[in-house]
């Protein structure tokens, strides 16, 4: 709410021509800023796109029973076995399939915490590459068993939770998933296969890195601070209008907020290793050339010029480009 106000100071431009100032109020910076959260996302987008092969990727969503998202609020570091055990699951089978040539494929996988509505809910998108490559050669691969998928995942995932939280306090839980999912946990093959491997990259971040919540969903906050918002429900598509306290509701959102230094994004397989010799003779999404210029493109200054045609530092008096002074 802070954001470019007198709060987080500004930023002194001068004219040298006609001695002008202006003075541009500093941004929060913040992910879970409305303004700031969609800039920090596009820069995000084109980090993704500098790493990924220009080849098909498929889109993988991997779920858990609603009943063990509450071990993840307990206890944030458990997150982390969300990643491990995708990864885990991904990597065991190919190298069970490929011993020889040690054939890895590439992944991102990016933890999100909530569904359409705000709760919390935490499962894992995935893109991985239609590309494997081993140590001199590289193999063409459109299919991953989703069975195996499926209960391997499970088992790696309860394991990890089993480990953290102890036999005895863990086994009614893990009783009760074993006896309620026998198939494993839902893994979800998104049937939009991306031809454009941008389009996937800007859907799995649509949720993550940006403002969990839309201001526009807002429908009215009354003179009791209760707050009416309305959200399109997952299991039937309906619209559905909420209305609880404005504490409740900030409560829910900020459970979304990363963890310092949590990455909620992260490279896997042969995008996990720089030295991959293969990998590096690959052609990428981004050229590494282009990438600093794509990046300025996101800058104050540009994104002005580049959408409305307006350059804020262009002098209004006399023309001339105004010098940043101080901030
Ligand atoms: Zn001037
Ligand atoms: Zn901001």
């Amino acid at each position: 709410m802070i954001c470019k106000t007198p709060h987080l100071g500004s930023s002194t431009y001068h004219c040298s021509e006609c001695g002008n100032t202006l003075s541009v109020y500093n941004t929060c910076k913040s992910r879970f800023c409305n303004s700031c959260g969609v800039k920090y996302a596009k820069q995000r987008s084109l980090n993704i796109e500098s790493k990924l092969l220009n080849c098909n990727h498929r889109h993988l969503v991997f779920t858990i029973p609603d009943k063990l998202w509450p071990l993840f609020l307990e206890d944030r570091k458990r997150l982390n076995f969300m990643f491990k055990a995708v990864n885990l699951t991904i990597s065991s089978w190919f190298k069970e399939q490929y011993k020889n040539e040690n054939y890895k494929p590439g992944f991102i996988l990016t933890l999100h915490t909530f569904g359409r509505d705000d709760k919390w809910n935490v499962h894992i998108h995935s893109l991985y590459s239609e590309i494997a490559l081993g140590n001199s050669k590289s193999k063409k691969f459109d299919f991953i068993p989703f069975d195996m998928l499926r209960k391997r995942f499970q088992k790696i995932l309860l394991d990890l939770l089993e480990k953290d939280i102890g036999k005895e306090k863990f086994r009614k839980l893990k009783n009760w998933v074993y006896s309620t999912s026998n198939n494993g946990f839902y893994v979800r093959a998104k049937k939009h296969e991306f031809p454009d491997v941008r389009k996937g990259i800007s859907y799995i971040l649509r949720y993550c890195g940006r403002p969990c919540f839309a201001s526009y969903r807002i429908i009215n906050i009354d003179n009791s601070n209760f707050i009416s918002f309305w959200y399109q429900r997952h299991e039937d598509d309906k619209f559905v209008v909420e209305k609880i306290h404005i504490f409740e509701f900030i409560a829910r959102l900020i459970r979304h907020i990363p963890d310092r230094h949590f990455k909620t994004i992260r490279y896997y397989g042969f995008y996990a290793s720089h030295s991959h010799s293969l990998y590096n003779t690959c052609r990428l999404l981004i050229d590494k050339i282009k990438l600093p210029f794509y990046k300025s493109l996101n800058k104050w200054r540009n994104l002005l010029i580049l959408y409305f045609n307006f350059d804020p530092l262009k002098c209004p008096y006399c023309g001339s480009i105004m010098k940043f002074e101080y901030g």
